[in-house]
């Protein structure tokens, strides 16, 4: 299992990264991303501190540990340099906390996120076709989550995906050390979403092929 969006004390996680990472590897996880939620307040404290305690955990264990941002509630018109400067700092996966429908998120945000050099849109909400278009075409992956709440639009966002071809991702964002579920029940919740057994494959797949590539930079 790799989760690529999970939140620590940084932001409003529960555990400290190290405690997260021992976690997650008990579970069976292959590799986390710590994305605690960022803005122009903190993501110069918190990206370069995770940068730190992910090599020292990814040396010292046998699970990748990747720093991140999530980019949260962010005035959209920020988004685009937001982004660029957590990549500065070192964040190797860059998410945008999406327009959930569960909180209000401004309108605008998918938008700009996927106008932004950023990895993961996260939980969509309703998405348009003409936003999962645009994360088509810059290979943004739209996020399938476990999160109670956030979910509630993963059949949406599925099927919006489907006929955009816009790549998805599964993740966690676990708060706490009950959310890191495993590989069996996140097949079942994207089944649940609509997808395929092939689709859901696919988007298993698309999980290594982006750790890959954060693990390059
Ligand atoms: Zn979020
Ligand atoms: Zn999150």
């Amino acid at each position: 299992m790799i989760d690529l969006h999970s939140h620590s004390i940084f932001s409003d996680g529960e555990l400290i990264p190290s405690e997260l990472a021992r976690r997650a590897m008990v579970e069976g996880y292959r590799a986390i991303a710590i994305t605690d939620h960022g803005d122009q307040s903190n993501i110069d404290f918190i990206i370069p501190r995770l940068v730190k305690v992910c090599q020292k955990l990814t040396d010292a264990y046998a699970i990748q540990v990747i720093p991140g941002i999530e980019i949260t509630h962010v005035p959209p018109e920020y988004i685009f340099e937001l982004a660029l400067e957590a990549r500065k700092h070192g964040a190797k996966i860059v998410v945008v906390h999406g327009e959930t429908i569960v909180e209000p998120v401004i309108s605008g945000t998918n938008m700009a996120a996927l106008q932004s050099s950023i990895d993961i849109l996260a939980h969509p909400g309703l998405i348009t076709e003409e936003e999962s278009l645009l994360a088509a075409e810059n290979s943004i992956y739209l996020e399938i989550t476990t999160r109670k709440g956030h979910s509630l639009t993963n059949g949406h966002v599925a099927r919006v995906a489907r006929r955009t071809k816009a790549p998805l991702i599964l993740n966690n964002d676990s708060h706490s050390p009950r959310d890191l579920v495993n590989k069996e029940m996140a097949r079942k919740i994207a089944l649940g979403a609509g997808l395929t057994e092939e689709e859901t494959g696919i988007m298993f797949h698309n999980s290594e092929l982006l750790l890959k590539k954060a693990s390059e930079k």
